[in-house]
């Protein structure tokens, strides 16, 4: 007779076996700790972080008796503890127009990131324009211009290969002629040739700043959970590109748990302002420090 498909087991289940809270206590010692670093570094949380955390976690409690309960609750409450400075919504200035640079590596969902931010914005009243700032790469064009029609919101374009800053240009002037409260632009993310990227958004920074010398107001870096620890190498190769001020993370809908993220809380500090949870217009969630630690945790 075939087996019934079990559930999964969590972080924990796998440690402490399946009897979840009913499992016998287990002294937190030295094995005890090594097993649930081993556990964290498979979550994507890299060495230093999965450390930092089991210690944390372990402070004054060394030598005691634990059930899988409570392992669970105090290594979610460690997580959450280490995730709640950086839980930030993307910040909302007086400014018109607030101009949000939208910056990753191709495939990492910043189209439907930008048509998901215009669609939350625009139903919270605000004017919102796009600008499709990747003018090498037509597909990404149209998949932003499905997007802004799916949002109702104007997508500016310019033809395939033309100058991505004199196209920002225009959309800050179109921006302002028309009161918008929030411009959003996308960039380029080839990270082939590093030199050109980075002179691309310095081209698009110096252009804007002739309208706004504050603008732009943020740079979203948009990181895909799917790609683990390499997040964190993108997160530095893009401060060097750009004035990155937050990040979003993509694909946490998926068997990714994004263990990454309290990585990158930790080395970076950087403000997480939204997760992906999908590829529907509604799939973009505030990021939430307790949620996020008991599914990483459970
Ligand atoms: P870009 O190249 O960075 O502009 O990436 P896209 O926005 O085109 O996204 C690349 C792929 O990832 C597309 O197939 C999207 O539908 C998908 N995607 C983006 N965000 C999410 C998410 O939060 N969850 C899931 N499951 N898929 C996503």
């Amino acid at each position: 007779e075939p087996e019934k498909p079990q559930k999964s087991p969590g972080l924990l289940g796998r440690l402490m076996g399946r009897a979840g809270g009913t499992a016998p206590r287990r002294v937190l010692d030295d094995d005890m700790l090594e097993q649930l670093e081993e556990l964290l570094i498979a979550s994507d949380m890299g060495v230093d972080t999965a450390l930092r955390v089991t210690a944390n976690m372990a402070e004054g409690r060394f030598g005691k008796r634990l059930s899988t309960q409570e392992i669970k609750e105090l290594l979610s409450a460690e997580i959450a503890r280490v995730m709640e400075p950086v839980a930030k919504p993307l910040p909302i200035y007086a400014k018109r127009p607030q101009v949000v640079l939208v910056v990753g590596v191709n495939g990492s969902g910043k189209t439907t990131t930008i048509g998901k931010l215009a669609s939350q914005f625009k139903a919270a009243g605000k004017n919102v324009v796009i600008a499709a700032g990747d003018t090498f790469r037509a597909a990404a064009v149209e998949q932003l211009q499905v997007w802004g029609d799916r949002a109702g919101v104007p997508v500016l374009t310019a033809p395939e290969g033309s100058d991505p800053a004199s196209l920002a240009f225009d959309a800050m002037t179109r921006a302002e002629a028309d009161g918008a409260d929030l411009l959003l632009i996308d960039t380029a993310g080839r990270l082939q040739n590093r030199a050109d990227l980075m002179e691309e958004l310095a081209k698009i920074v110096r252009v804007i700043r002739k309208k706004d010398e504050t603008a732009p107001h943020n740079t979203l870096l948009v990181l895909d959970a799917t790609t683990g620890q390499n997040a964190l190498n993108q997160v530095d190769t893009f401060q060097k590109l750009a004035d990155v001020s937050g990040l979003v993370m993509t694909k946490l809908d998926g068997t990714a748990k994004g263990g990454v993220l309290v990585a990158l809380a930790d080395k970076f500090g950087l403000p997480i302002h939204a997760i992906g949870v999908g590829e529907q217009i509604d799939d973009l969630a505030p990021f939430d420090p307790e949620e996020f630690a008991a599914a990483l945790t459970g």
